[in-house]
């Protein structure tokens, strides 16, 4: 009867017989108690049953059991359920007001205390239980419901959380960054101030082309070798033909980065931006133009046309509403196959504050569409403990940024084992706990003092689970009840 009211708060007082006028009908003709059938039995039948139908072994419960009877901050607790809850919150003991608004929920069963069905985890079980209930590495959401259907403590999602977030397996195998807002490029304010470059190979052949981000002009050159001198001799006869750009923009290409190529940079005066090993998107013009110029050459081939005709149509089409690439690179058309009267090859200048209000609107349009699937990440500094993809889909690693990187959102991390690596932010997640990440433990150090048996190491380890509880019984009402799996929780 104490176990079905248990939600209630009872005060039972016994009134003698003399004392009721009217003698009550059913105390004077009660069911005699069957031979075999005590109220005593039927009240364990009830505690077994809820105790069975929990998918924890046996073993585990007398841990439990122990570890609850240890816990000093669960004495006052057991009192409150035994004893009473005072009426207002602030008249319970400290320690246990968080329990307060589960009073009507919380009972003792067998030295154990339960929220409902669910075990109340003693203080020195909790990282072994954290550990459990993580033990397959599911996600944060899903392993919070797992340990919600069985176990209880104050604060136990938010441990649930912390535990997860700082898990080494689940960071290594965490999803990749989203993308980032769009940063874009500075609109170049006159002809051949920036230009990008890319290495491709087409028809097993290498090409490098280089490319104005002002005027989207681009050269075209086959090379022999892709070594940092033959780039070097290529670029060299681009920067007589056009004159030095102040920047030129590269990818991460061995060629580029060479000490040959950097003593060019220092001596023809111009500087050089490689983009983030693995974020080619920061050299995307030059991408670009690799895909058109691959285009322009595969149907020349297919159609047996001159594919350097048809680099020279390209170059006197006006691109982005603007003016053809000619026109904006040298201030005319080039005389082509096309028929052309003689006033249209003479030469006009377009406005540089034109194509510059053109190529804004238009990177506006373009930022504002690429950024309604991006989100920006949070800022990393020097020092930082972060996690590193080296790879697109690799897994994450620990490693610590050194430095900032000349480019914006690049960064110098360092890895454990001593390597550096330039990588964009994408490819960066911060460690939401200090490094070194904490080794998964069954049991936390902290919690061992409170513990009067020391913890089994092999408490990871199946168990097998004690016989004496019966694996089904039979009710009064004669339903069969079958005891779940155990899978020592
Ligand atoms: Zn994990």
């Amino acid at each position: 009867m104490l176990l079905q009211l248990q939600k209630y708060s009872l005060k039972i007082v016994h009134v003698p017989g003399k004392s009721i006028p009217v003698a009550d009908t059913l105390s004077r003709k009660f069911i005699p108690a069957e031979p075999g059938d005590d109220t005593e039995a039927d009240l364990n039948i009830q505690v077994h049953s809820v105790i069975n139908n929990l998918p924890v072994s046996n073993k585990k419960m007398e841990e439990l059991r122990i570890a609850t009877r240890d816990d000093q901050e669960l004495h006052q607790l057991k009192a409150a359920i035994q004893n009473g809850w005072p009426d207002e919150r602030q008249e319970c003991p400290p320690k246990i007001q968080e329990f307060y608004n589960h009073r009507d929920e919380l009972s003792i069963i067998d030295g154990i205390i339960f929220k409902g069905e669910k075990i109340l985890v003693p203080l020195a079980l909790r990282p072994e239980m954290l550990a459990k209930i993580h033990s397959s590495h599911l996600g944060i959401e899903k392993t919070k419901q797992r340990a919600r259907e069985i176990l209880f403590w104050p604060g136990m999602p938010t441990e649930i959380h912390k535990t997860v977030a700082s898990c080494p397996i689940c960071i290594q195998k965490q999803n990749s960054n989203p993308k980032e807002p769009l940063l874009p490029h500075t609109v170049p304010t006159r002809p051949w101030q920036k230009i990008g470059t890319d290495l491709f190979t087409w028809e097993k052949k290498d090409f490098m082309v280089t490319v104005d981000y002002y005027s989207r002009y681009f050269e075209v050159d086959e090379l022999t070798t892709t070594t940092s001198a033959t780039i070097i001799r290529k670029l060299s006869s681009h920067f007589a033909r056009h004159g030095i750009p102040e920047t030129l923009m590269s990818d991460n290409g061995p060629q580029f980065g060479s000490e040959e190529f950097q003593q060019f940079a220092v001596s023809w005066d111009f500087q050089h931006t490689t983009s983030s090993p693995g974020y080619p998107q920061s050299n995307g013009l030059a991408e670009k133009t690799v895909h058109t110029v691959k285009d322009i050459m595969t149907n020349a081939k297919a159609s047996g046309t001159s594919a350097l005709q048809a680099i020279l149509e390209y170059r006197n089409t006006p691109v982005d509403n603007l003016a053809s690439p000619a026109q904006l690179l040298m201030g005319r058309q080039l005389r082509s196959i096309l028929p052309t009267t003689k006033q249209h090859l003479q030469p006009k200048t377009i406005r540089p504050a034109d194509v510059s209000a053109r190529r804004n609107e238009k990177q506006t349009k373009m930022k504002q569409y690429y950024d309604r699937s991006s989100r920006p990440l949070p800022p990393v500094k020097p020092g930082d403990a972060v996690h590193v993809q080296l790879k697109k889909g690799n897994d994450w690693q620990p490693a610590t940024v050194t430095a900032c990187s000349s480019q914006p959102r690049s960064f110098v991390v360092q890895t454990s084992n001593g390597s550096t690596y330039r990588r964009n932010r994408r490819f960066l997640k911060k460690s939401r706990l200090p490094s070194p990440p904490p080794t998964p433990e069954p049991v936390s150090p902290t919690a061992a003092p409170a513990v009067s048996k020391p913890v089994p190491a092999d408490v990871q380890s199946d168990v097998p689970p004690a016989p004496p509880a019966p694996s089904a019984y039979t009710t009064k009402s004669g339903r069969r009840v079958k005891a779940p799996a155990k899978m020592d929780m």
